[in-house]
């Protein structure tokens, strides 16, 4: 363990890299030390293996967060990264992820990336499609955090094969390519004729056919379902944002590894209020004598109504603040550190129609001298709503 290599080093990534910046430097790397790129190469592969250690550390928020903290001595035990422990299968099973939105096509890089050789572990690894889903939040909900329960139209395993697309379960070797899922191709290239791998046609780069195939499914050993789906949503999101549930996109044909479902969050419009990061606020409007004498006001908040005292002499324009009665803050990765605000946007109503008895009363208010502001008054009053 001695001699194990700062994981920001290994990516060259700075200490501060962002998980995207992470992602990419881990794809640079993947692809340089890849070992069909390096066959025989026993460098690159221990290089390769250094890259994946790093990367699933660096790329888990917790396990960033210890390893930033304490170093490799924070990766062992319960929960942490054992070091050096991953096979090339759990490596190759990351990669769906990794590549995934990089401007490269997975399918051509399923046979380069996901395990599709001949030599290790055979066939290769097929990956269901993701699926987005929009769930609309109210702001309670999304004070408290909540389940959802969605209902998607979408691939299913098929259940009378099994997901299998086999009717009588049984898969035959590839005649064509005799299982190994490949075929060396003749091409003309810039140098001269070329052999190159490309994927069998006959079984699709899967390495067996199926003679009997499964007649629901009609040998994909996927159909078209309606599924359910709980969604846990963490408090303090926000419109905008995008959840991963694991595994619950589209199944993948005969058995590979289902896609994720994408939830981007939609917030509805509030009745009351409106978001600021994670402060809410709210427009109260005062009667003028409320604000003049003072007096108790009641407040809604997302938790039930509060009644809030109102000082003598409010004046527009105030802002009041409510600690503790906004959103949960929760950071780029989803960690809670406190709650927002409530702030009350104080105003006052000048009223625009008044009957002849209302009229005299203000009238006999004009000339008084309390009534009418001295040039204190001003300088205090546009200085608290305006700065200056
Ligand atoms: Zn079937
Ligand atoms: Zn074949």
């Amino acid at each position: 363990m001695a001699d194990k290599r700062d994981y920001y080093e290994v990516l060259e990534v700075p200490k501060t890299a962002t998980a995207e910046e992470i992602k990419k430097a881990y794809r640079k790397k993947a692809i340089q030390y890849h070992p069909d790129k390096n066959p025989g190469d026993k460098e690159a592969e221990e290089k390769f293996k250094e890259a994946a250690e790093a990367y699933e550390v660096l790329s888990d928020p917790q396990k960033r967060q210890r390893y930033d903290q304490y170093g490799f001595a924070g990766m062992g035990g319960a929960g942490g990264f054992s070091g050096g422990g991953m096979s090339m299968e759990d490596i190759f099973s990351h990669f769906g992820d990794i590549f995934q939105g990089a401007g490269f096509d997975l399918g051509d890089l399923g046979e380069m990336f996901m395990g599709g050789r001949g030599g290790r572990g055979g066939q290769r690894v097929r990956r269901g499609s993701d699926m987005r889903v929009k769930v609309h939040l109210t702001l309670e909900e999304i004070a408290t955090g909540c389940e959802k329960k969605i209902k998607v139209r979408k691939l299913v395993q098929c259940k009378d094969c099994n997901g299998s697309g086999s009717a009588d379960g049984r898969t035959e070797t590839c005649p064509t390519c005799k299982g190994s899922g490949r075929v060396i191709r003749q091409q003309r290239g810039i140098f001269g004729m070329m052999q190159v791998q490309a994927e069998c046609e006959t079984c699709g780069g899967e390495g067996t056919i199926i003679k009997n195939k499964c007649p629901k499914c009609g040998g994909q050993g996927v159909v078209r379902d309606e599924e359910i789906i709980t969604i846990t949503i963490p408090a303090g999101v926000a419109g905008g944002m995008q959840l991963t549930v694991q595994g619950k996109g589209n199944a993948a044909p005969r058995g590979g590894v289902p896609g994720d479902l994408l939830v981007l969050i939609e917030e509805e419009e509030h009745k009351d209020f409106v978001r600021q990061d994670s402060d809410l606020i709210y427009n109260l409007l005062l009667d003028m004598p409320t604000a003049v004498l003072g007096g108790q006001v009641q407040i809604p908040t997302l938790t039930g109504d509060v009644k809030i005292t109102i000082t003598p002499g409010t004046q527009p324009g105030k802002v009041l603040r409510m600690r503790g009665k906004g959103l949960p803050r929760i950071d780029q990765y989803g960690r809670n550190y406190g709650t927002g605000d409530l702030l009350i946007n104080v105003g006052v109503y000048i009223p625009e129609k008044l009957s002849k008895d209302e009229r005299k009363l203000i009238e006999q208010l004009q000339d008084s001298p309390n009534v009418v502001p001295g040039s204190a008054d001003k300088k205090n009053f546009f200085r608290n709503l305006f700065g200056f």
